[in-house]
């Protein structure tokens, strides 16, 4: 299956290009080399610079290249599972540990971003989870008692009448506003832990994809597209753009199940209207099956909205049209509205609906953050680079997780399309106002 195509560069691109100059040898030793330059791979090499070992990161592509600087921007506190899902699978003591690292990695992250002063326009927006239906609504408020409140969760049930503040339609019943969740530019908080990560002492490479990795003694021999390099140790951080170069990490790539997310950006709406369709200027994101997130740019000036498009590969023009339409479903009165700017990128999804950190044959790995790695992906990140250095803070509730597999890849499409089917008679059993319209 190939998912790949994009009508621009990501409109986050604007503002923080990707370096395309990465040319030249590669050291031939480093302590540590990390496969892969976005948040997860970045951080860990930060803060294994600050500590003192000797840093290689290499990206196959332009650091930046994969979902951390494609995403919506919005900072949260994510996993996908709640208290009950992971209970019956790790105990109430590991789960209730798991799920306070969602709180832990939103506040890792904002640290993070104010302590090495990246620019990202970071703010504090808040984010509003709309019910699609009445059902969805009431569900809601019984997560915020049983979930979310007892886990120190700082949210709001606001009701149909007044959710005319946080956003303008009819489509949705009420929702959550989650008052700690936090708005940025990808694209700038990549390229400033990009240069955190250099003034600390590490190096990052693009264009050396890693094609295959042996252990003939204490150290690793990488092969990379730009050369070989001799590390002692070495971190897998590729999340959705995984790649297969070591049998180690089978039992890791087995269990992510790479899928595409779609954002379209408006053209220029300006300000006014744009706040007119979200008077709380929050990050949103509703209930529906295939759910949509949106939110203002930075600026205020256009509307960049994401979602599934599809669990099966689509053209350029169908999944924009799908997206325009997941829009206009919500946003009727954007029907004329232009899109200029339409991308995708790879997210990974686990079976438990959480993020996974450790270490098979060797190898270290952080990932499948089942697309709410904004902040989840930079605290992996940090937690890999502890158990690396062997620090005081090695020790993660993360341990305790197993990796389950997903059936094989050729059951994908087979699977996807009966997901697909099963999504859209939920929402109509469950009366969702504004069904995503699947033409
Ligand atoms: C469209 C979209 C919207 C999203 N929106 C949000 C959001 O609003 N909020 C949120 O919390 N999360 C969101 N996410 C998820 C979030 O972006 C990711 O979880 C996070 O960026 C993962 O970071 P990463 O560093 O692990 O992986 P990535 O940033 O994907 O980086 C992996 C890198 O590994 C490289 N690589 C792969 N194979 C090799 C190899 N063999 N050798 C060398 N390098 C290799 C790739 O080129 C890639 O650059 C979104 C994702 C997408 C795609």
């Amino acid at each position: 299956m190939t998912w790949h195509f994009e009508k621009d560069a990501p409109y986050w691109h604007q503002a923080a290009p990707l370096e395309q100059d990465n040319e030249g040898a590669l050291p031939e030793k480093t302590d540590v080399l990390i496969v892969g330059a976005g948040f997860t791979g970045l951080s860990c090499a930060l803060e294994l610079a600050r500590l003192g070992r000797d840093v290689l990161v290499v990206d196959a592509k332009e650091p930046g290249h994969g979902a951390s600087t494609r995403n919506g921007g919005m900072v949260g506190w994510g996993h996908r599972s709640g208290f009950d899902v992971l209970s019956k699978q790790y105990g109430a003591e590991a789960a209730r540990a798991i799920m306070m690292e969602g709180p832990a990695s939103l506040a890792f992250v904002v640290d993070l971003i104010k302590r090495e002063g990246i620019e990202c326009a970071l703010e504090n927006t808040g984010r509003f989870l709309a019910a699609a239906s009445p059902k969805h609504f009431e569900r809601l408020k019984k997560d915020v008692e049983t979930v979310f409140r007892p886990f120190g969760v700082n949210c709001r049930i606001i009701d149909a009448k007044d959710q005319g503040n946080e956003i303008a339609t009819d489509a949705y019943c009420g929702g959550i506003l989650y008052e700690d969740h936090y708005a940025m530019h990808p694209g700038l908080f990549h390229k400033g832990l990009l240069a955190a990560a250099r003034n600390a002492g590490a190096r990052v490479e693009g264009h050396a994809a890693v094609t295959a990795l042996d252990r003939p003694d204490r150290s690793w021999r990488v092969n990379t597209a730009r050369g070989p390099v001799e590390a002692r140790e070495v971190v897998y951080a590729a999340n959705g753009y995984a790649a297969s170069f070591s049998k180690a990490l089978k039992p890791f790539a087995d269990s992510l199940m790479p899928l595409p997310s779609f954002i379209i950006g408006t053209e220029r709406l300006g300000t006014n209207r744009v706040r007119a369709l979200m008077p709380g200027g929050r990050m949103y994101v509703d209930t529906r099956s295939s759910y949509s997130y949106y939110r203002p740019s930075p600026d205020g000036e256009r509307i960049l909205w994401g979602g599934r498009a599809s669990l099966l590969p689509l053209k350029e023009e169908q999944a924009t049209d799908r997206l325009r339409r997941h829009m206009t479903g919500i946003f009727p009165s954007l029907a004329d509205t232009k899109i200029e700017t339409s991308w995708t990128g790879h997210i990974a999804y686990t079976r438990d609906g959480i993020a996974h950190a450790g270490q098979l044959g060797g190898i270290w790995y952080a990932g499948g953050y089942c697309g709410s790695g904004t902040a989840m992906a930079p605290y992996l990140g940090w937690q890999i680079a502890q158990k690396i250095a062997g620090t005081a803070k090695a020790v993660s509730p993360f341990d305790v997780t197993r990796l389950r597999r997903w059936p094989p890849q050729n059951l994908f499409p087979l699977g996807r399309r009966a997901v697909e089917l099963w999504h859209r008679y939920k929402d109509r059993r469950d009366g969702v106002l504004a069904p995503v319209d699947y033409r």
